[in-house]
């Protein structure tokens, strides 16, 4: 979908990106993400075409990419109603009349506002001004739609409602881009993903071999009279809420262990479970640091 060729954006002589570069295939979500000031914002802006002065550059496939592009500021104008403000970008987009009123009916529905399409937005809560944000910038049916972390400050419904909006989206065979510093979320709707820190791509993969290359399953285990010392060989051991945390390269080797070893010396286990890699790991592991709020 777009091919971006060593990117670096100064503000004055600040560097805010160095030597960015990045493919992006057709119709899959791809995650920018990285802690606040790492430049995601930045590198959105450039592929928006809203800044224009950065050196190396970027090529979309094919002449048909209509780009939506959702800012991290809200930008609605809170004194007029829903439609109005759908109206008012359709119209930015050359739409008028009929299709205008029939494409904000159907924004309306996509974005789950239908019923107060005829409030002023100043009566809104932030999940709603969000939603709205996202269908003024869907409403010349983009097929690239770019996010600029759209879930800051709402409820977990309005959360979850984006999501759906996400995964319509991507059935429909849009691309899209999504930062956010919120892990979870890039795990939750990305196919691949960059980690940006300080202006520079640290990693970019698909989310499964981001996982498989840098972070360490583990495995919990708990039980009254269980000896971590029996499976030491097998990795290292923390304690952890009363039981273990064994951080193993083959946790299901270990498992067996341990369900050998309690068989053997007739103890009872609690809880035996396989503890799945979280990206948060991969950027810890790639830059030492936690990505936390
Ligand atoms: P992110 O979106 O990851 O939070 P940004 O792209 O907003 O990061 O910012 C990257 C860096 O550029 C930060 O150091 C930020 O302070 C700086 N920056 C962003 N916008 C401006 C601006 N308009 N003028 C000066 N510095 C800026």
């Amino acid at each position: 979908m777009l091919r971006i060729n060593d990117i670096s954006k100064y503000y004055g002589k600040i560097p805010a990106l160095s030597n960015i570069s990045l493919q992006i295939r057709k119709g899959i979500c791809y995650g920018l993400v990285g802690p606040n000031g790492a430049g995601k914002s930045t590198l959105i802006k450039i592929i928006s075409s809203i800044i224009r002065d950065y050196t190396g550059n970027i090529q979309f496939s094919g002449n048909d990419v209509r780009l939506g592009y959702v800012p991290q500021d809200i930008a609605l104008e809170e004194t007029v109603t829903a439609r109005d403000n759908l109206q008012f970008f359709g119209k930015i987009h050359g739409l008028s009349g009929k299709v205008l009123k029939d494409r904000s009916t159907e924004v309306l529905t996509a974005i789950g506002l239908e019923a107060r399409e005829k409030d002023k937005v100043l009566t809104f809560s932030g999940g709603m001004k969000r939603r709205l944000n996202i269908g003024c910038a869907i409403m010349h049916n983009p097929n690239l739609i770019i996010m600029d972390e759209p879930t800051v400050g709402i409820d977990p419904q309005s959360r979850q409602y984006i999501f759906q909006m996400i995964e319509r989206f991507k059935e429909k065979g849009c691309t899209i881009i999504y930062a956010s510093h919120y892990m979870e979320e890039i795990e939750q709707l990305c196919d691949e993903a960059a980690f940006i820190d300080k202006g520079k791509i640290v990693e970019n993969d698909k989310l499964d071999h981001l996982l498989e290359k840098y972070a360490t399953p583990s495995i919990f285990v708990k039980g009254k009279d269980f000896l971590p010392q029996s499976i030491e060989t097998y990795g290292s051991i923390q304690a952890k809420s009363g039981g273990y945390i064994l951080t193993t390269s083959n946790p299901l080797t270990a498992m067996g262990a341990v369900l050998n070893w309690c068989k053997e010396e007739g103890r009872e286990l609690e809880r035996l479970e396989l503890v799945k890699p979280r990206l948060e790991d991969v950027f810890f592991s790639l830059t030492g640091k936690q990505l936390r709020d």
